[in-house]
């Protein structure tokens, strides 16, 4: 076998093995708009309960219309990374926008959350640093610590006794600052940001948090996981998402201190070496945060359906990981369960999906359900009745 043979038939068998060990992702293909009913390829409709569309806004008209709008007066794109000839006067009025919202001095634009974390350390933190974070941040939170020579500290989930140890394990090191989710995308765990930033205090230590699972929803008027547990003005870097509720397209950023975006802009890679976001996209993203501003009734609808679904669900006799967050982890604990239980759940018409392990911890196998703004009752009715129905077909109820 050539060398080149032995390479893509060393692909097939792993490819192979992930299938054989249930790993293997297949794509569900929509032919519709993203929404809270969608049309899947094989003509079939579904009530969809696996999006990060908290709050509706990704396939609906006014979104379109914006970044109609925005591609009109802007046009399709850039050919342009932004120091070069790449920032148009909506993006400088979008990176305002998020600052205004977040309560921040400055916001820099990426074409992805992914790339906001994988830029936001290297620039800022060198060998001298220690990053502390929670063992359960996002794969991209990882990548970007791994870019950067910071000495990494890293504390149980969730775990406050574990931070303030990794805080004293790091107490020689110049800068410090801790790093998590706002919002875990797993089990809906919100972060404890007001004991968080009493530690940083404490130690001197800086704040980061990513958001992408809590912008627009979070807190009373949707700021965030800052605002939700009080501590706004006080988180020093937050990253996030356009990609999940704050229209749903793509497109990510860094929010914080002026001398901090300033910094990024001069050093942050995925910023200088990647194209500029497409003006449909900051057109966008400006008007549904102009419109967030105005009126919290769509995270109002939100988090009304998440209480209902919570409640409801648990009524029905199902196991739920318990909070508030639009992530509801149905718990069934066995992986073959929580696969059969999803499949049947498409035949009754609901999209979701099934979680276990290596994905979850083994044994903590669950479907995930995420609650939008745009679903109405009836069809939260409807979920529901399917989560009774195919509960019972499967045993897997407490009552
Ligand atoms: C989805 C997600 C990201 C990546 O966001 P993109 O904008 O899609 O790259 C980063 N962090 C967290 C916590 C996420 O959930």
């Amino acid at each position: 076998m050539s060398g080149k043979d032995a390479f893509y038939s060393s692909l097939q068998q792993n490819l192979e093995t992930l299938k054989e060990q249930g790993l293997f992702k297949p794509e569900r293909v929509l032919a519709s708009r993203q929404g809270a009913e969608v049309q899947g390829a094989d003509g079939r409709t579904l009530i969809n309960m696996c999006a990060n569309n908290y709050l509706g806004l990704s396939g609906e008209e006014a979104t379109v219309q914006a970044a109609i709008a925005a591609t009109e007066e802007f046009g399709y794109g850039l050919s342009s990374v932004r120091f070069i000839c790449g920032t148009q006067t909506v993006h400088k009025r979008l990176e305002k926008a998020i600052a205004d919202f977040l309560g921040t001095e400055d916001t820099i634009l990426y074409a992805a959350a992914f790339d906001a974390n994988g830029g936001v350390f290297e620039p800022l933190f060198d060998e001298n640093d220690a990053i502390i974070s929670d063992a359960l941040n996002h794969a991209s939170i990882i990548d970007g610590i791994r870019l950067c020579k910071a000495a990494r500290f890293r504390y149980a989930h969730n775990d406050m006794d574990d931070l303030e140890k990794q805080l004293q394990a790091a107490a020689d090191k110049r800068h410090k600052i801790i790093v998590t989710d706002g919002c875990f995308s797993m089990d809906g765990t919100i972060a404890q940001l007001d004991k968080i930033v009493a530690l940083a205090e404490k130690y001197g230590a800086l704040t980061m948090i990513d958001e992408c699972h809590a912008s627009g929803f979070m807190g009373k008027t949707g700021r965030g996981t800052h605002e939700h547990h009080n501590v706004l003005g006080k988180i020093d870097i937050i990253t996030g998402t356009l990609g999940k509720a704050l229209g749903g397209a793509m497109g990510g950023f860094t929010s914080g201190r002026k001398e901090v975006i300033e910094m990024l802009r001069q050093k942050s890679r995925p910023y200088l070496f990647s194209n500029s976001l497409a003006p449909s996209i900051a057109g966008a993203s400006l008007a549904v945060l102009e419109r967030l501003s105005r009126s919290t009734e769509l995270r109002d609808r939100l988090h009304e359906n998440t209480a209902y679904f919570r409640h409801h669900i648990e009524a029905l006799g199902f196991t739920i990981k318990p909070g508030t967050h639009p992530v509801v982890p149905v718990m069934l604990f066995d992986a073959k369960i929580a696969q059969q239980f999803a499949a049947r759940m498409y035949e009754l018409g609901v999209l979701l999906s099934g979680f276990f392990y290596p994905v979850v911890p083994m044994g903590q196998a669950r479907v995930r359900v995420q609650l939008s703004a745009a679903h109405t009752r009836e069809q939260l009715d409807r979920v529901l009745a399917a989560f009774a129905q195919t509960g019972r077909e499967l045993g897997v109820l407490k009552n």
